[in-house]
């Protein structure tokens, strides 16, 4: 397979192509902070469907609850051989109990129509098995965080 050189910030505008409309329809700030520097090589395509993933059910959370100032919030750090992203939003968190339920497959609060709980439990396939990094999820005050470490360089 070919490699690539690509920014995240590349991989998110991709992504914002997609989901930026409703977004902004559904009035969602986007807060973002990239590295300038940092690429990384390698699975571009596969990263992008789990940013559609996670920026999806961010969108989802949001335009169900009657929040102000809703918004979505995209956080890079680079360190020396991998780089976090950190996907939050303010749409109140995830219930304590279901933290690790939500990566199971099926697993969904949404009704059949709106959600097949497949989203996170592939999302957590593609960044563990095939990029050989690590997805987890916590809440921050306002909201959950989903954190994404890579590797820079591909396996
Ligand atoms: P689906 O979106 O089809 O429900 P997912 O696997 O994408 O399936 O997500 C599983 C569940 O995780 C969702 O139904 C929702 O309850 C929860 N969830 C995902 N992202 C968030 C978020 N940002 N805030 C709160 N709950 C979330
Ligand atoms: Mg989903």
């Amino acid at each position: 397979k070919q490699k690539e050189l690509f920014y995240i910030k590349e991989v998110f505008k991709d992504a914002f192509s997609v989901i930026g409309k409703t977004l902004e329809n559904n009035n969602i700030n986007i807060l973002e902070e990239y590295c300038s520097t940092c690429q990384i090589n390698n699975f571009r395509k596969e990263l992008l469907q789990v940013l559609i993933n996670i920026l999806k059910n961010a969108k989802e959370v949001l335009v169900q609850k009657e929040i102000e100032n809703r918004y979505i919030k995209i956080e890079e750090s680079s360190f020396k051989d991998r780089v976090i992203i950190k996907i939050s939003d303010n749409a109140g968190g995830i219930k304590e109990e279901l933290l690790d339920k939500i990566f199971e497959p099926y697993f969904t609060t949404k009704n059949e129509l709106e959600g097949t709980g497949l989203g996170l439990y592939m999302s957590k396939i593609i960044v563990e098995k095939h990029l050989l990094g690590k997805l987890k999820v916590y809440n921050k005050e306002e909201g959950a965080c989903f954190e994404i470490t890579l590797r820079k360089e591909s396996v």
